[in-house]
């Protein structure tokens, strides 16, 4: 059997990666990759860590690339692919813009699509940001759903998906860790020994990420206010935040941040080395998604800084806790973290939600079977 696995952002490349690798090994299957290179930079860090070459690459990423055209692009430059390759089963994962897109070019193919990490509901489908309609519409092109978790198999039972299509796997993102944490432990590269010569590793290191659309402008600038104050207000902490390339990011976090003495901005980190800092970091404060699955595995609490999740999991279980963009409800729950050892204890001893590590093994022993 024939498989087509298709990534485009950071995000996307590390959760496919063991999927890809554990594939590569199984020789029932040829398996081939293709990226449409959404992300550039970032995701070619992902590609060289996890040894993954493609067999193809759609290389669309442009200066001022949109989302008409990103669209377009990808299901056109999928088109001689799939009809050359003829893949039995498309792999896409997640929200992105190459994930909905390759899922209607593989269907547009008569490949079964299959969707990793389907299931995923804010259920906002007016929010301007494409990341819900992105979900929904993948949904409805898959075939074949790999829910992370019970409830976003719950999601999809929901929407009429028929639950033998459906399997709770555990989200990948796990499997990736587990796989890097070892190689992880004694690395040194050019990148830890920046952050060495420039970070006080004795203080408590508060680690930040941020990049998502509905957090651009006025939300950034409460971020930013908030992580000011809690620095100048707390000698004893470094904050150190890889800044996300995009200029929406890049420019508000430089201009306000930049000249803060115990902020450290640098650029983003290839995954290896996030890792590495994450282990090393007291908390961790994103409005990722992938963040929040993979920190509980580390025993580190996590503030997010959104108003709404299509991970709810992780709030229930209590190893995340929602802040939004609120510049005094961050200080207000990182200055709790910081100063009250036992809400900080009991949070970071709490069981990860999101899997064990074998959730590519269950992807493939299901579509053995098929
Ligand atoms: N990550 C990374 N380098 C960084 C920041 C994050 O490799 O400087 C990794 C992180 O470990 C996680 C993934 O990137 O696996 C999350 O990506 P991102 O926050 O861009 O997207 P999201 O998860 O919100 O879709």
């Amino acid at each position: 059997k024939k498989n087509l696995i298709i990534f485009g952002t950071r995000p996307e490349a590390i959760k496919m990666a063991p999927l890809v690798n554990q594939f590569l090994k199984n020789h029932r299957f040829e398996t081939r990759v293709c990226v449409t290179g959404q992300h550039r930079e970032m995701l070619d860090q992902v590609l060289d860590f996890f040894d993954i070459t493609p067999d193809y690459d759609l290389s669309l990423m442009k200066p001022n690339q949109n989302l008409y055209n990103l669209t377009g692009e990808v299901i056109s430059g999928l088109k001689p692919i799939l009809e050359e390759f003829q893949p039995n089963f498309v792999y896409v994962h997640g929200d992105t813009t190459t994930t909905m897109a390759a899922s209607i070019a593989g269907f547009y193919s008569g490949a079964k699509v299959c969707h990793v990490e389907a299931g995923l509901r804010t259920h906002n489908v007016l929010s301007p940001f494409p990341e819900e309609m992105n979900r929904q519409v993948t949904g409805r092109a898959a075939t074949y759903h790999f829910a992370p978790t019970i409830k976003s198999q719950e999601n999809l039972l929901k929407e009429n998906i028929l639950k033998d299509d459906i399997l709770v796997t555990g989200n990948t993102v796990i499997d990736a860790l587990l796989e890097s944490s070892n190689r992880v432990e004694s690395l040194q590269n050019e990148e830890i020994t920046h952050l060495q010569e420039k970070v006080d590793f004795n203080k408590r290191i508060l680690l930040v990420t941020g990049h998502r659309r509905e957090n651009h402008g006025q939300g950034f600038i409460n971020i930013c206010a908030a992580l000011k104050y809690i620095a100048e207000e707390n000698s004893s902490v470094e904050i150190v935040y890889p800044v996300h390339l995009n200029p929406n990011v890049l420019k508000p976090v430089n201009k306000l941040l930049g000249k803060v003495k115990n902020i450290h901005l640098v650029k983003p980190l290839s995954y290896p080395s996030f890792v590495w800092l994450m282990n090393k970091s007291y908390l961790i404060i994103t409005d990722s998604g992938g963040v929040q699955e993979e920190a509980p595995s580390l025993g580190k609490p996590v503030l997010v800084m959104r108003d709404t999740t299509e991970r709810p999991e992780a709030v229930e279980a209590g190893t995340v806790i929602l802040v939004g963009t609120d510049t005094q409800k961050i200080i207000k729950e990182t200055q709790e973290l910081l100063d009250n050892s036992e809400t900080y204890t009991s949070m970071s001893a709490l069981h990860n939600p999101y899997g064990d590590g074998k959730a590519c093994q269950r992807i493939i022993e299901f579509v053995s079977k098929l």
